[in-house]
């Protein structure tokens, strides 16, 4: 149980588009404070076990983090 910080990067861009599109508009800025505003320059990984897409904000282009809820258990 090390390597809890570990980044295991994946490709975002493998998605379904309307997959992508759909979580580049649904998104949270902590900075301004208000969902789907946006994001540019997704980057997609694994942390944790847990799945993240992280980008810029659309409109003021402070990072912004998305987590993406997996279903699915494949090791
Ligand atoms: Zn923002």
């Amino acid at each position: 149980m090390t390597d809890q910080d570990e980044r295991i990067p994946r490709d975002f861009s493998a998605r379904d588009p309307e997959e992508q599109a759909a979580f580049l508009e649904n998104t949270w800025c902590n900075h301004c404070q208000e969902i789907d505003l946006g994001m540019t320059d997704p980057e997609e990984y694994e942390l944790s076990g847990r799945v993240f897409v992280e980008g810029k904000c659309a409109k003021c282009g402070q990072p912004t983090i998305t987590e993406i809820a997996d279903d699915e258990d494949d090791e």
